[in-house]
């Protein structure tokens, strides 16, 4: 039986499991994904104390680094649920199953899907959620970037490097995202914002060839030509092979001590309620709920 078995191996993940080791636990950690966590996919984070700028491949890698030289031990498979049986925490993946006496969901989140008539069928073919994956292949063409907040200015900035024309497609008339992406992306001549606007249906055969939108505010339906459309507007957490209390987009409630409703289960990072999802904060939470577990343990010691 492991002390503690961390699942995900992002940035709250990592940081939860150097913790652990270091108090002396007997951790395990589980990843699902070869290459994880959605910071991976960022092109350059500029906002993680002690890095000017980094891409956020290099950061997991070397957020990776540092968990095993402390003695962490990370295993590819995919968890299926986590449940509580008699005292223990019972975990099934697809490899079989494992006991531990407490467990932190570090299961991050994925992009939102705008739910759109042919969003899914042009996935790949013109759909994309990540500017940093497929951006490269829309050299010298238009591309449309939906959302108002970081990630979609993040992107936008990015696709504007590379695409001959950006519109970013906003349902409001105002940003959400931050002052310094907000100057950045105004002072790219190859982006323009279409407001108050929302696209209704993504159209094409093979590959994505025009987008039906709709404004808001006058009614108005209009179709434009493009050639890919890049999604940013929000991100839905990995939590369902959890029976915990949740919000109802699923995010895990949790104290401040980042434990959930189920005592000896606790969440980090993405997959967790909160306002703020950065890498500084999901490093916090995993730093937090690695000495809230270790506190756990050690009072089941104490029952014996
Ligand atoms: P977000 O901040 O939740 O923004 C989502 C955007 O999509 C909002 O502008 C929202 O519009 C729009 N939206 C939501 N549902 C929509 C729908 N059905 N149709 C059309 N538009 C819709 O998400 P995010 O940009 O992915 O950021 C998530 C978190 O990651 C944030 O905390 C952000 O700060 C962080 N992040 C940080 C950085 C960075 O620091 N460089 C980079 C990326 C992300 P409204 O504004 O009208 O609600």
């Amino acid at each position: 039986m492991y002390d503690l078995i961390i699942i995900g191996a992002g940035p709250a993940g990592l940081t939860a499991a150097i913790y652990a080791v270091r108090y002396g636990l007997n951790t395990l950690v589980i990843e699902k994904n070869v290459i994880p966590g959605q910071i991976a996919t960022v092109t350059t984070i500029e906002n993680y104390p002690g890095f000017t700028s980094i891409s956020g491949m290099e950061l997991m890698q070397k957020f990776k680094e540092h968990a095993e030289g402390a003695g962490a031990t990370i295993q590819n498979n995919n968890v299926i649920s986590v449940k509580e049986e008699q005292g223990k925490k019972v975990i099934t993946t697809d490899d079989g199953g494992f006991e531990t006496r407490a467990v932190i969901l570090a299961t991050g989140a994925n992009p939102r899907k705008l739910g759109v008539e042919g969003e899914e069928r042009l996935l790949t073919k013109g759909v994309s959620y990540c500017a940093t994956c497929d951006g490269p292949l829309y050299g010298d063409l238009k591309v449309i970037v939906v959302g108002g907040g970081d990630s979609a200015m993040t992107d936008a900035l990015v696709l504007s490097g590379i695409a001959k024309k950006v519109y970013v497609v906003h349902r409001r008339n105002e940003l959400r995202a931050c002052s310094i992406l907000q100057e950045r992306v105004s002072k790219k001549e190859n982006i323009s914002f279409i407001w108050d606007t929302v696209i209704q249906e993504i159209q094409g055969d093979e590959l994505v060839e025009k987008v039906v939108l709709k404004n808001l505010n006058t009614g108005e339906i209009t179709d434009m030509a493009i050639d890919g459309v890049f999604i940013y507007v929000g991100i839905d957490p990995n939590t369902s092979m959890v029976d915990t209390n949740k919000t109802e987009n699923g995010f895990i409630v949790t104290d401040e001590q980042m434990e959930s409703s189920v005592k000896g289960i606790f969440a980090a990072g993405d997959c967790r309620r909160t306002s703020v999802w950065q890498v500084v904060t999901a490093v916090s939470d995993g730093a937090l709920a690695a000495i809230s577990a270790h506190e756990y343990i050690i009072s089941l010691d104490l029952e014996r």
